[in-house]
């Protein structure tokens, strides 16, 4: 049973408790909106130098705490250690990047007859970010930091599951002396806390992350506000393999099961060239062999446990015991552990072949030509990453055109850099986060004309 008033906070490798922490509720937020946006016209009225400089002073109190910070994810979210370092890096680093973005969020001057149009980049107000548990620190910080950045105060939802990062990224903040209730963390449940933040009419936008289906819900209910909201939702990603590349480097399990699996970008269709099928399926069994699965605080661990027994059983169901599979191993329990599995008897139209699975599960799948690549890849409601592996410049460059999705790379499985932006085609997702036009998402453009006519004579 669920406590409404609580949160309890598990960790996944050992389901130990390792916190409980109160749950906001709809008055929780009111309050929460009503202190940002009492603050949030002072912050914006700094200088953009000053906001920089408190930014960064922010970042430099993260990196003082990374250590800290990842060993926390590791255990509120089970990542692998290493992995948590990134991802508290990630947040360092998207803060200095973000301060920068401040001293550079300019408007333009448009000549017109009779005087000057001067455009103004302005802040919204008061931003409502809604995270996951997959990703909890960098999607934290994607949301929010470039809101702070443009002059804009946050409130920040993280899932239930993992609330403690968040929290702690918050009291950092303070400790580097951003004013008080600029950037709050309101730890609850989606269906309460969540809702009342889409809801509430002084949030001026609703970043989100997570499923398609909560997604959804939650557009639904911007839209009778007329609200903005930024959705980063579901991914089925392909891995396009030419029978001409490093099959080795191309089918790097870590692809899709970095994370568990439980990454929106994990490349989990791997669309191999019949002609090398066969050699694909040995490299990938003897790969998976090789995975290192287990205890994640330790250093030479390569994947950890699922979130949470809900998820572990979501995974199980698309994995029948009698599939046809190649699969590695992983502990028994305690713990919320699935063994890294490539599927191959499936069909293009299979559940396994066409839903967001999240954990550690690919399917393999044949194509014939570059145009069969193609019409497999697109055949997803998904849009949101890919990988393209040959050595032809002009083929990788024909299928990345061809791939409807927001995040490609090729001969590579890497997917974001706080420098570029992120987000997806179809349903994965509306708008851009990360990147050169970030701290943009987080404004208002005003159009100001000045009139050049003297008075009359
Ligand atoms: P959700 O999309 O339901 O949760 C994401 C966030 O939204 C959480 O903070 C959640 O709170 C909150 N939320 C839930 N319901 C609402 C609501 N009605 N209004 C506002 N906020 C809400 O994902 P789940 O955690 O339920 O995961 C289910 C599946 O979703 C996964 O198996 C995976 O397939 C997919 N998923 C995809 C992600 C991605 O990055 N693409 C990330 C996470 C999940 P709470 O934690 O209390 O539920």
């Amino acid at each position: 049973m669920t406590d409404p008033h609580q949160l309890l906070v598990r960790n996944p490798a050992t389901e130990e408790t390792v916190a409980l922490v109160p749950a906001a509720g709809p008055q929780d937020v009111d309050a929460a909106v009503a202190r940002a946006a009492r603050v949030q016209p002072a912050w914006a009225a700094l200088a953009p130098a000053d906001r920089a400089r408190l930014l960064r002073r922010f970042a430099d109190t993260v990196d003082a705490h990374l250590e800290e910070l990842a060993r926390l994810e590791v255990r509120e979210a089970g990542h692998t250690v290493g992995n948590a370092r990134w991802e508290a890096g990630n947040a360092r680093d998207l803060l200095l990047y973000a301060a920068g973005g401040a001293e550079r969020l300019l408007g333009k001057q448009i000549p017109v007859l009779g005087g000057w149009n001067v455009t103004f980049q302005e802040p919204l107000g008061v931003i409502g970010v809604i995270a996951p548990w997959n990703f909890p620190m960098p999607i934290a910080a994607w949301g929010s930091f470039p809101a702070l950045a443009a002059g804009n105060a946050v409130v920040l939802k993280p899932a239930e599951t993992t609330p403690l990062t968040a929290l702690r990224l918050a009291e950092l903040g303070l400790e580097a002396g951003l004013p008080e209730h600029l950037f709050q963390v309101l730890p609850g449940y989606g269906d309460t806390a969540g809702r009342a933040l889409v809801d509430h009419p002084d949030i001026a936008k609703i970043v989100f992350t997570g499923s398609t289906r909560t997604g959804r819900e939650v557009m639904e209910r911007c839209a009778r506000l007329v609200k903005p909201v930024t959705l980063e939702l579901g991914g089925k990603s392909p891995s396009i393999v030419f029978a001409d590349a490093d099959l080795k480097a191309a089918l790097d399990p870590l692809s899709f099961l970095d994370n568990a699996g439980q990454d929106c970008c994990a490349r989990t269709r791997i669309l191999v060239q019949d002609t090398v099928l066969d050699e694909a399926r040995d490299v990938l069994a003897d790969a998976l062999a090789a995975v290192v699965v287990g205890d994640p605080a330790d250093e030479k661990t390569q994947m950890g446990p699922l979130i949470s027994a809900p998820q572990l059983e979501r995974v199980r169901s698309y994995v029948p015991a009698d599939a046809p599979a190649l699969r590695g191993s992983a502990p028994d329990g305690p713990g919320y552990w699935f063994p890294p599995t490539v599927l191959t008897g499936e069909r293009p139209d299979s559940a396994a072949a066409r839903e967001e699975i999240f954990g550690p599960v690919a399917v393999l799948l044949p194509f014939t030509d570059e145009q069969d690549a193609i019409r497999l890849a697109n055949d997803t409601p998904y849009g949101l990453s890919g990988s393209v592996w040959t050595r032809d410049v002009g083929r990788a460059l024909r299928v990345s055109q061809g791939v409807r999705a927001g995040n490609l790379s090729v001969n590579s499985h890497s997917s974001v850099r706080y420098w570029t932006p992120f987000g997806g085609f179809k349903q994965s997702g509306l708008g851009r986060e990360l990147g050169p036009d970030a701290l943009t998402a987080f404004t208002e453009t005003k159009n100001v004309f000045i009139s050049t006519e003297g008075p009359a004579q």
